[in-house]
């Protein structure tokens, strides 16, 4: 079952994971942006860890608002807005369900994925997040599609993201700070789209 204190362990995954990348989201971030993506991170979840060792929230959703809210005031860049955005928009969509099967899954990562869109207004192929986020939707879909469950649907995701992730090496950026480099920007993995997967396969992990 993924209940609320699942998507706690799964969050607290997720941190631990951004503090493990710390220096490789940061590395990548300064080849093509200003060298703070792993620290901007690895702050917002440790802010994160802060709150769910004080709180107890009940709900999935709750949860996942408690990590919105937090993202949003401590993360900074665009990143920061962007996730926040992501993990607001996931709560709304999943309302007040105790418990997430593969389809709920799928309506967070979905309205996630929109939610981001709406914000940045990245295009897939335009170097960002999104190229992480938008095939994790698919491939959530196909997984629940076949009656899988949350974490089931999780891991497709993730693995699918990973992919999308090492996709935008070839690209050029069309978002963000990356955009300003050009054609420089080409030959580097991007640093949100690299998050977004270790994210998701640390919450995959952390669920199953
Ligand atoms: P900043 O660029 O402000 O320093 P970060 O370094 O924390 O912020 O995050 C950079 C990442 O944010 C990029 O690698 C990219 O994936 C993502 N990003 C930037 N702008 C957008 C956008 N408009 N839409 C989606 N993602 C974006
Ligand atoms: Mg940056
Ligand atoms: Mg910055």
């Amino acid at each position: 079952t993924c209940d609320a204190g699942t998507v706690v362990a799964a969050v607290r995954a997720a941190a631990a994971a951004a503090a493990e990348h710390k220096t490789e989201l940061t590395r990548l971030d300064r080849e093509i942006g200003d060298g703070d993506h792993g620290e901007n991170l690895a702050r917002g979840f440790t802010a994160v860890v802060a709150k769910l060792d004080a709180s107890a929230p009940e709900t999935p959703a709750a949860v996942l608002k408690l990590v919105a809210t937090t993202l949003i005031s401590t993360v900074g860049g665009a990143s920061g807005p962007l996730y926040g955005t992501a993990f607001l928009r996931a709560a709304t969509a999943i309302g007040d369900a105790s418990e997430l099967d593969g389809a709920l899954v799928v309506t967070g990562l979905t309205a996630a994925r929109d939610g981001v869109v709406a914000r940045g207004k990245a295009e897939p192929g335009d170097k960002t997040m999104v190229d992480a986020l938008t095939p994790a939707v698919q491939a959530a879909a196909a997984a629940a599609d076949s009656g899988g469950d949350a974490a089931a649907v999780l891991s497709a995701a993730a693995d699918a993201a990973a992919e999308g992730a090492e996709a935008t090496t070839p690209l050029q950026a069309r978002k963000g700070r990356a955009s300003y480099l050009g054609e420089r920007s080409i030959g580097h993995r991007d640093p949100g789209a690299t998050s977004a997967s270790l994210l998701l396969r640390a919450m995959a992990d952390a669920a199953a």
